[in-house]
């Protein structure tokens, strides 16, 4: 009776309409409800790296997101004050680990609707928008699922939940699990901008600066007409309001200090918000689960964010699949948790943690040797490639599938 049930999805962001698509080509029956009326196209992630391009590859959407996207095989680390490039890599070092040794800089708004358009040419799948799950109980081997639409309330029987719901998630806080970790006191200010940065830039699109006083990364994204326009994200001051961040002075002059140029910068969209480095306490309780920013959330530098929600989605799909078809008993939903949690703790936090650490060094010696220790490990090939390898998650994904062997 159970099986017969769908798979209920809270959330259609990026995570939630993978995993919906994973679980629907299986043949699996699934329903999607998104609160909000349409995909949240505000400037968010845009790095889609290589580990997470061999899984889109397999759900067929690779081609398409490469198709809407930016090529990037390199990414530079910088000196602000003194201009100077510390270190390059270049993920051509991963030509014999991957079929795509490099970044597809695409917006995570297009991912969704790429997935979203084939998901609705699956029979067994549907999506609801303005659908709001507020609530769940498990009972009798089910869970029911409280969904707020347009036309009231409405109590949807599931197999599972998956709480695909984002970082403030209502699926996390029904379960009652801790979402433990911390907020950083500044918040990070992302500015958009249609100038073209030429030059060193051009030959590299994704860049970071450290600085003592005001790090900041710089990377290109298509946009939606593909012409390209280029993301600049600064700290904030912990006191500055968002009036103040976003004022048209503060904002040119902020650009003009990073990159001074004649005349104004054409400012298209400007983002404030707040950086957690938080993992759910457990990602799973009974037939619910947690995947994406529900069960963890990081700063965005190093891009791993949304790469690790998504191979969450495909690995919990692939773990569903299995006891569906009677291939597998349902205690391996136990590997969910058991594995996934520490793996993001091992390659997502501390990642970013590290990234975000470097950049914003303000002791000059300790700045030194980070800057040395860089420039030698992008020297060194296998150094080089091992770095890359944890960078671009394919480690990650490696261990799991060594740990399910
Ligand atoms: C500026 C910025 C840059 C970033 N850059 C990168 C990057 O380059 N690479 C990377 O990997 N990550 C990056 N990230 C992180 C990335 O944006 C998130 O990890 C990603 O959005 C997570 O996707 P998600 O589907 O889990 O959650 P979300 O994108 O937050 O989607 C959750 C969805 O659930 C819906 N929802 C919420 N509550 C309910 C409910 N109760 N019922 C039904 N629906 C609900 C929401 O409306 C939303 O559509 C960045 C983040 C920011 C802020």
């Amino acid at each position: 009776m159970t099986s017969q049930l769908p798979i209920v999805i809270a959330g259609g962001g990026p995570v939630g309409v993978v995993t919906a698509l994973a679980l629907a080509r299986q043949g699996l029956v699934v329903s999607v409800f998104e609160a909000e009326g349409r995909i949240d196209d505000s400037p968010r992630a845009a790095t889609t790296h290589a580990a997470t391009l061999e899984m889109l590859e397999e759900l067929g959407l690779r081609e398409a997101v490469t198709a809407r996207g930016l090529i990037e095989p390199k990414f530079r680390i910088w000196d602000r004050g003194s201009r100077e490039i510390v270190a390059e890599f270049d993920f051509a070092a991963l030509k014999d680990d991957t079929p795509y040794p490099y970044v597809v800089q695409c917006e995570q708004h297009k991912l969704a609707n790429i997935a979203l358009a084939r998901l609705r040419t699956l029979p067994n799948a549907t999506f609801a928008f303005s659908s709001r799950v507020t609530g769940c109980t498990q009972r009798d081997g089910a869970v029911e699922v409280e969904v707020e639409t347009p036309g009231g309330t409405r109590q949807v029987a599931a197999s599972y939940l998956i709480g695909a719901d984002g970082g403030r998630s209502t699926v996390r806080k029904t379960l009652g699990i801790e979402f433990e970790g911390y907020t950083h006191p500044e918040r990070f200010l992302v500015l958009t901008t249609s100038f073209p940065f030429a030059g060193a830039f051009a030959e590299c699109s994704r860049n970071y600066f450290s600085d003592p006083d005001e790090w900041a990364a710089l990377f290109k994204v298509s946009g939606d007409d593909g012409r390209g326009l280029w993301r600049v994200v600064f700290p904030a001051q912990p006191s500055e309001s968002d009036a103040q961040a976003f004022a048209e002075a503060a904002v040119q002059a902020r650009l003009q200090k990073f990159f001074p140029k004649a005349g104004d910068y054409p400012v298209v969209h400007r983002n404030i918000y707040h950086v957690h480095q938080r993992v759910a306490a457990a990602f799973r309780k009974g037939r619910v689960f947690l995947a994406g920013d529900s069960a963890h959330v990081n700063n965005p530098l190093g891009g791993l964010g949304l790469n690790f929600g998504i191979h969450d989605g495909i690995e919990l799909s692939s773990l569903l699949g299995r006891v569906a078809r009677g291939e597998a008993p349902a205690k391996i939903l136990d590997d969910y948790d058991r594995f996934r949690r520490p793996l993001n703790v091992e390659y997502v936090q501390q990642q970013t943690i590290a990234n975000k650490k470097r950049l914003e060094e303000k002791d000059p010696d300790v700045r030194a040797r980070s800057n040395a220790a860089l420039r030698a490990l992008a020297a060194d090939p296998a150094a080089h490639r091992d770095y890359l390898l944890k960078a671009s998650l394919i480690d990650s994904v490696r261990k799991r599938r060594a740990q399910a062997a």
